[in-house]
C-alpha cells in the first residue's frame, strides 16, 4: 500500500492572490471513500465568496497585465507550473485517490496523459495568435485576429480531477483570459495545489482564482454572473442544461463536456479473449465512473456468448481495494450516495430481465467494510431499451448487447441521447473506418480505448456537449475572432457613392 497522510490540514481557497477562508467561516468534510473516514475539511464558499473571486478575475482582466503580456511571457509561467506538476505527480495522485477512490496508478496515468497540455498550448498558441491576412476579391486589407474571451469560469467533475483541469486551464490561460475555477466539491485538492504552483510561478494576482463549495451555489453563481464572459463546464448533462439556463442573462459563451453511454462494437473477426479484454478495459478507468466509458458492449452474435462469459471472468476477477494500493484495479465509488445510485441501476437491470453474470453487490469484506465498494458487474442479454443501457450508471457495470449485422450495430450504437465516444473492434480496416464514420460521437476508438491526448480534440455530439477541448481546437475555444477590414486604396468612396447616391 502506498503511504499517505490519514488526514490533511484544513484547505483554504485562493482569491485575488490571497489564501483565504469562506466569509461565513463554513467548511465541509471530504470523506475518503476507501475508509469511510473524514480526510480533509474544505471551505464551503457561498455566493458572496464566488462574487469576490469573479470580481478579482474581472479586475485582473480589465486592469491587470496578464491579457497584454506576450504569449512568450505567459508561456514562461505555464512552463514553470508544468515542471512543478512533473515533480508532484505522485502527491497529486495520492490526494486525488483519497478524495475519489480512483486507484492511485490510474491517477498517475491520467496526469501523465493530460499534463503535457501545459506545454502543448505554449507551442501552438503563438501561431494561432498571429494575425491571419485574407486575400479576398477587393483590394482592401482583411485581417482576422484571435483575442481572449475575458473572464472564464471553469467547472469540473470529480472522476479524474487533474485531467479535467489540465484539459481546460492551460488553454484558457495561454490566450490571456483570467480564470475562476470551481473543482468538484469531492475533489478540490489538485486544483488548490495547482493554485499554489501558479502563485510560486509568479502569476499576477487575480488571474487564477479557486473557489470550493456546492455546485448549486458556487457553480450556479458562476453561470449567472454577468461579469463572466465564458463558462466551460464538465459534468452531468442535466447540470449542463442548468448552466445554459443560468448563462442566458449575458448570453455568455458556453462550452459543455457532458455525459455519455458509449457503444463498444465488437465484430466476430475479433479473437474472443482480446474482445473480452477490450470490453473490460473500456469500463475499467476510474472505477467505471468515466464519461467516455464503453458501457454498452455490442457483440456480434457468432461470438456473443463466449465474449460475455470471458468478459465476466476477466472483469469479475479484477482486484477491488483501497485506492492507495498499487494492486487495486477498481477502487470504491466516490461517495455512499454514488454507490447506492449504482446499486439501484443494478437492481433495475435484474428487474428488466438482463442476466447478471458477475458482481451486482456491495463488497463488505473486513478491509472494505467501511468503504463504498461494489463488485465489478457484468450483465448479458441486455436490450438497448433497458434503463441500464440508456442511462449513465457511472460505476463498474458493463451491459452486453447482441447484434447480428453491421447495420444493426450502427443503429443500436446511435440509439442514445449521448454522443461522447464509441469503439469499433475488428481486424478489417475498411470496416473499422466505415463504422467509425457512422457512429455519431466525438471520439472513436478502433481496437483501443481511453487513448486521449493533448493534441487531439476532445468533445461530444448530441447531448454530450458543445465545443472541443485539447488540441488547437481547445485553444481556439477560449478565444474570440475579430475581423478587421482596412481600406488603404480609396475603395470605400465607390461604396459610398452606391449607398449615399451622390
Ligand atoms: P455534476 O454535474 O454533478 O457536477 C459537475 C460539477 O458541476 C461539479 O463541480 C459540481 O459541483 C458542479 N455543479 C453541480 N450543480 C451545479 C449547478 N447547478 N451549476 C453549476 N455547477 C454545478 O457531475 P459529477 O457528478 O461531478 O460528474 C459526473 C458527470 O460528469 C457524468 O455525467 C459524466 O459523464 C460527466 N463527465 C463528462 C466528461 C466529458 O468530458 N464529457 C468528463 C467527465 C465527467
Amino acid at each position: 500500500m502506498v503511504k499517505y497522510k490519514e488526514r490533511l490540514e484544513e484547505q483554504k481557497v485562493f482569491i485575488d492572490g490571497e489564501w483565504t477562508t469562506a466569509s461565513k467561516g463554513d467548511t465541509y468534510s471530504i470523506i475518503n471513500p476507501s475508509t469511510g473516514k473524514t480526510f480533509v475539511e474544505c471551505q464551503k464558499c457561498d455566493v458572496e465568496d464566488t462574487k469576490r473571486a469573479i470580481d478579482a478575475a474581472r479586475d485582473a482582466f480589465d486592469n491587470g497585465p496578464w491579457p497584454n503580456m506576450s504569449i512568450k511571457e505567459r508561456s514562461e509561467i505555464l512552463y514553470k507550473v508544468s515542471d512543478m506538476v512533473a515533480k508532484k505527480t505522485w502527491d497529486l495522485s495520492k490526494m486525488d485517490a483519497c478524495c475519489n477512490g480512483v486507484p492511485v496508478l490510474q491517477h498517475i496515468v491520467t496526469i501523465l496523459d493530460m499534463s503535457p497540455n501545459f506545454k502543448y498550448v505554449c507551442t501552438r498558441a503563438e501561431d494561432l495568435a498571429k494575425p491571419n491576412r485574407i486575400y479576398g476579391e477587393f483590394p482592401i486589407d482583411q485581417i482576422v485576429l484571435r483575442e481572449q474571451d475575458g473572464v472564464v469560469a471553469l467547472i469540473t467533475p470529480w472522476n479524474v480531477p487533474f485531467w479535467q483541469m489540465a484539459l481546460k486551464l492551460p488553454a484558457a490561460l495561454i490566450s490571456g483570459n483570467t480564470v475562476v475555477f470551481k473543482p468538484a466539491s469531492q475533489t478540490p485538492l489538485s486544483a488548490i495545489e495547482i493554485a499554489r504552483m501558479f502563485e510560486r510561478a509568479g502569476l499576477p494576482k487575480g488571474v487564477f482564482d479557486v473557489v470550493t463549495g456546492p455546485g448549486s451555489v458556487v457553480g450556479a453563481e458562476m453561470a449567472k454572473s454577468e461579469k463572466v464572459d465564458h463558462i466551460a463546464f464538465t459534468g452531468e448533462t442535466t447540470t449542463g442544461k442548468d448552466i445554459v439556463k443560468n448563462a442566458i442573462g449575458n448570453l455568455k459563451k458556453v462550452t459543455l463536456e457532458l455525459g455519455g453511454k458509449s457503444p463498444n462494437i465488437i465484430f466476430d473477426d475479433f479473437p474472443v479473449e482480446e474482445a473480452a479484454r477490450m470490453a473490460a478495459m473500456g469500463v475499467s478507468l476510474a472505477n467505471g465512473e468515466e464519461c467516455f466509458a464503453g458501457t454498452r458492449v455490442l457483440v456480434q452474435d457468432k461470438i456473443y456468448k463466449e465474449v460475455a462469459k470471458k468478459t465476466a471472468e476477466i472483469y469479475g476477477s479484477l482486484n477491488v481495494g483501497n485506492a492507495l494500493s498499487l494492486k487495486t484495479n477498481i477502487g470504491p465509488l466516490v461517495t455512499e450516495e454514488q454507490m447506492n445510485k449504482v446499486l439501484g441501476y443494478i437492481e433495475s437491470g435484474k428487474e428488466e430481465g438482463a442476466t447478471l453474470l458477475c458482481g451486482g453487490y456491495r463488497l463488505k469484506e473486513e478491509e472494505l467494510k467501511d468503504g463504498f465498494f461494489i463488485a465489478p458487474t457484468v450483465f448479458s442479454d441486455v436490450r438497448n431499451d433497458m434503463k441500464i443501457a440508456r442511462e449513465e450508471i457511472f460505476g463498474p457495470v458493463i451491459s452486453i448487447i447482441p447484434f447480428s449485422t453491421e447495420e444493426e450495430a450502427i443503429k443500436i450504437a446511435n440509439d442514445t441521447i449521448y454522443g461522447l465516444a464509441g469503439g469499433v473492434m475488428t481486424k478489417d480496416k475498411e470496416r473499422a473506418i466505415r463504422v467509425a464514420r457512422r457512429i455519431k460521437a466525438g471520439n472513436i476508438f478502433v481496437n483501443t480505448w481511453h487513448m486521449t491526448s493533448s493534441d487531439m480534440p476532445f468533445g461530444g455530439y448530441k447531448q454530450s456537449g458543445w465545443g472541443r477541448l485539447a488540441s488547437e481546437e481547445g485553444i481556439k475555444e477560449f478565444t474570440q475572432i475579430k475581423s478587421i477590414y482596412a481600406d488603404w486604396h480609396g475603395l470605400t468612396k465607390w461604396l459610398m457613392k452606391a449607398m449615399l447616391l451622390h
